[in-house]
């Protein structure tokens, strides 16, 4: 039977979790589940997860459609302050649902509890969002006309989120979709399923209303279709892989939702001659690996100035090598697994092709199954130079802890190397330059640009997203989600007419 999340589970026990709807946790209908096993050790098992069908996003949507009609006209400062709420239960919570995190997702223990805390920090930001202004006052024609606009919230929205980032993603497309009136259908990565469930049980034992927040979990294969196409959910916001997106994005206009994408990045670091080297390196090396490169803003192309090219590689490859790749709940591990089997084999088959068409490894090339590591989904930190921009390591985000030097001659041909792959997400430049940095910022095709730090970071009062096939030209986070999660109304109001 499914039961109430619980928050210390007691050694040995495997729990099982159901989908959140209307305010309970419930077994998939068909009463199916799923393992989730830790991808660091696969002995592990963390627990089974409700295997949900078309029939348990019926009734998750049918809990959004009701609860819609008596959230939209709650106060945002009640919003506010069940959010706020959320956020104080989530942090006192911060320890344990971040090692949740770490043995599910495969992120060190250091990243998972940062995490978390960072989801934290976005449900108090939308507490704090929810109590801005909503509308404008404008000017009339009319001498007595009360002319303004409001933004309105949307209606039941669809969350469809990743597994690198199981919690700070949910939270930063959820809080604002709350923050703002509308009500949500979860369905998280299958792959991530326990951090869905640690948020959600945060919003309602925070006290959400029953219907306004609605998880289910399982295989997109069962329930991404019913719940995507049901005419009922007025918007998607969605982050993921460009295939899925691009899915979504023919669904959508075919029937007139509204649709956010955050998709993949190949994210460029230039280097100039006049960089901080050791800064470079140091900034270049965690926009690369950590995460294990699992990050859509994470660095996979390091574009050196030709005249440093030799000895930066030199020097990074040294660094990379040394990287403690294991458990990620051991304390001094750096580097964790990727998200699971099929990850990993399809990292290292890559490396092998990219190999097999010549060009040089430098650090890194294959599984890790040495020290306990067979067990895990291990790809060793990798290093290749001199990558022709033009081949496919230079040209396709590779989703893993996988980099690749490609050496220029100064910052046009940087910028233009830069700018010639499909996506548009993150970028930064190493330069002393004032100058350098200025144009940099002007011709760089990227949404978060970064000058002198990693391409990797999004602080949750800033907009985020990307260019080009990164995105789908809206935003996220800061003032842009409401924007995303609300419409506009424009009202006239003039007085009647005198009898
Ligand atoms: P990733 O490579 O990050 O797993 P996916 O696009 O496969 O990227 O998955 C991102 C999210 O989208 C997950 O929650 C996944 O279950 C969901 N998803 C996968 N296929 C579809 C689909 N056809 N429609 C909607 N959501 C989907």
């Amino acid at each position: 039977m499914v039961s109430a999340p619980t928050r210390s589970d007691a050694a040995g026990a495997v729990q099982t979790w159901g989908n959140y709807i209307a305010g309970e946790w419930r077994p998939a209908k068909s009463g199916a589940t799923f393992e989730n096993r830790n991808p660091a050790n696969r002995n592990d098992l963390i627990g089974r997860f409700a295997a949900s069908g078309a029939d348990d996003v019926e009734a998750a949507i049918a809990a959004a459609a009701e609860a819609f009609e008596s959230w939209r006209l709650t106060s945002p400062i009640v919003r506010a302050n069940l959010l706020h709420k959320a956020a104080n239960i989530l942090e006192s919570r911060v320890s344990e649902v971040g090692r949740d995190l770490t043995r599910e997702e495969g992120k060190t223990l250091k990243e998972g509890i940062g995490e978390t805390g960072r989801a934290v920090q976005i449900l108090r930001y939308y507490a704090g969002e929810a109590q801005q202004p909503s509308g404008e006052h404008y000017p009339s024609m009319g001498q007595n006309t009360l002319l303004y606009t409001v933004r309105e919230p949307l209606g039941p929205t669809a969350i469809i989120t990743p597994w690198n980032f199981p919690i700070a993603i949910p939270a930063w497309k959820i809080a604002p979709a709350l923050a703002f009136g509308n009500t949500v259908v979860f369905k998280p990565a299958t792959l991530t399923p326990l951090c869905a469930v640690r948020l959600v049980e945060a919003l309602a034992d925070a006290g959400l209303p029953a219907g306004v927040l609605n998880l289910i979990t399982g295989s997109a294969s069962q329930i991404a279709d019913p719940l995507v196409e049901d005419a009922r959910i007025v918007a998607i916001s969605f982050t993921g892989s460009n295939e899925t997106g691009g899915k979504l994005r023919k669904v959508t206009a075919a029937r007139g939702a509204k649709l956010q994408l955050e998709l993949g990045g190949k994210n460029p670091a230039i280097v100039l001659a006049d960089a901080d080297v050791d800064h470079a390196l140091q900034q270049v090396l965690a926009g690369a690996m950590m995460s294990t490169g699992q990050k859509c803003t994470a660095t996979s192309r390091a574009i050196v100035d030709r005249r440093l090219a030799a000895e930066f590689t030199e020097k990074l490859g040294d660094r990379i090598r040394g990287l403690r790749v294991g458990d990620p709940l051991q304390a001094d591990t750096q580097i964790g697994p990727l998200i699971d089997e099929a990850s990993a084999d399809r990292v290292a088959g890559e490396v092998e092709a990219a190999r097999n068409a010549g060009t040089r490894l430098v650090a890194g090339g294959g599984r890790l199954t040495d020290q306990g590591r067979d067990k895990g989904a291990f790809v060793a930190p990798t290093l290749f130079a001199d990558v022709d921009s033009s081949s496919r390591l230079g040209q396709e985000e590779l989703f893993g802890p996988v980099l690749g030097v490609i050496p220029v001659d100064g910052l046009d041909e940087a910028i233009a190397v830069a700018n010639s792959v499909k996506f548009g997400l993150s970028a930064s430049l190493f330069t002393r330059d004032l100058g350098k940095a200025l144009a940099f910022v002007q011709s760089i095709q990227a949404g978060v640009v970064h000058v002198n730090s990693e391409t990797a970071g999004a602080e949750p009062q800033v907009p985020f997203g990307g260019m080009k096939g990164s995105s789908s030209y809206s935003r996220e986070q800061g003032k842009a989600a409401r924007e995303f999660f609300t419409q506009v109304k424009t009202v006239y109001i003039d007085p009647p007419p005198a009898a």
